[in-house]
């Protein structure tokens, strides 16, 4: 091989990566995410994609408790293992293992007693057995009540270190209290086992500087799916280039953990992201036997989710160059 012919191999070699870097624009990775998004995800491709939030539009917290009936939403078993504890707008759930329970975001301070307390003791399940909290992030919608199930029940609570650093710098009339430090997560991530159980924590910062989205496995008839839940969606941080390249690099991750993991329910921990309010009604309903649950798709969806949330954060990036 001549000088030439090496050089073209070599530039042939990392052509297509090269040129698809070079052709990317905001309104071609817009256009992707769009096409990514499809029919499944159109709710959350107007929210990041089309209209971003930013941080002049964001409100400041509220001890105002809003009307009960624009936020109580009824419990309900969702999967043999898995019970919706949340409002009508934030979720939360109960994972059931052998040993306990392990709980997957709180919420406001306002619904954690009617959704959460009585809700698990609605759906026969005993509070005092719960194990765990695992925090997405620790904005108040996710959060407020984890003091409570900590000093309450003995939970021990997991968030991304990060978040931690935010949290104990929380003066304690924060709405909710303020958390003890117990399991901080790093870059590596980490394996929550419990009674047979194991959820799998994913550092993927960018919503907030230490979120983490999760793994974990539920059952329906006997059925075991692969759930991956997104733990952080609006692009209400610091408009910094760095930060959509963060937000971005995390939901390469996390596609790459819901793919290996073979994961074909996609699950966020706002309802009008993933329809979680909806779901766990229609999935009350009898279901014939080739009718799926409700909450399962495939992979291939579930990495569409991840791959719009990767091409509107990078949009954003370019729009800053
Ligand atoms: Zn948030």
């Amino acid at each position: 091989m001549n000088r030439h012919s090496i050089l073209a191999a070599v530039f042939l070699a990392v052509l297509p990566a090269a040129q698809g870097a070079a052709q990317d624009t905001p309104d071609s990775l817009v256009a992707a995410a769009k096409r990514a998004a499809g029919r499944d995800y159109a709710g959350t491709f107007l929210r990041i994609c089309v209209a971003p939030d930013n941080l002049t539009a964001r409100n400041p917290p509220s001890t105002v408790v809003p009307d009960r009936a624009t936020w109580y939403a009824k419990p309900y078993k969702v999967f043999d293992n898995l019970y919706f504890i949340g409002t009508r707008i934030h979720s939360a759930w109960a994972l059931t293992t052998n040993d306990g329970i392990i709980i997957i975001d709180t919420n406001f301070s306002y619904a954690i007693e009617p959704e959460m307390v009585d809700g698990l003791t609605a759906l026969g399940l005993d509070p005092r057995t719960m194990k765990y909290v695992l925090l997405t992030h620790a904005h108040g919608d996710h959060d407020q009540g984890v003091a409570l199930l900590q000093s309450r029940y003995g939970a021990k609570v997991v968030m991304g270190a990060p978040d931690w650093e935010s949290t104990l710098q929380r003066p304690a009339t924060a709405p909710g209290g303020v958390p003890k430090r117990d399991i901080a997560v790093g870059p590596e991530g980490l394996k929550i086992t419990l009674g047979g159980t194991t959820v799998e924590a994913i550092f993927t910062p960018g919503h907030s500087p230490g979120t983490l989205s999760f793994i974990f496995p539920v059952k329906d008839g006997g059925r075991t799916l692969t759930v991956a839940y997104s733990g952080g969606t609006a692009f209400n941080f610091p408009r910094l280039k760095e930060n959509f390249a963060i937000y971005r690099d995390s939901a390469v991750r996390m596609n790459a953990a819901a793919t290996a993991a073979g994961a074909t329910v996609l699950m966020t921990n706002h309802t009008e992201f993933d329809g979680a309010y909806d779901k766990a009604r229609i999935a009350q309903l009898p279901r014939s036997a080739d009718e799926k649950h409700p909450y399962e798709s495939d992979v291939r969806t579930v990495q569409r989710y991840f791959e719009m949330l990767r091409d509107c954060a990078e949009a954003q990036r370019l729009t800053m160059q």
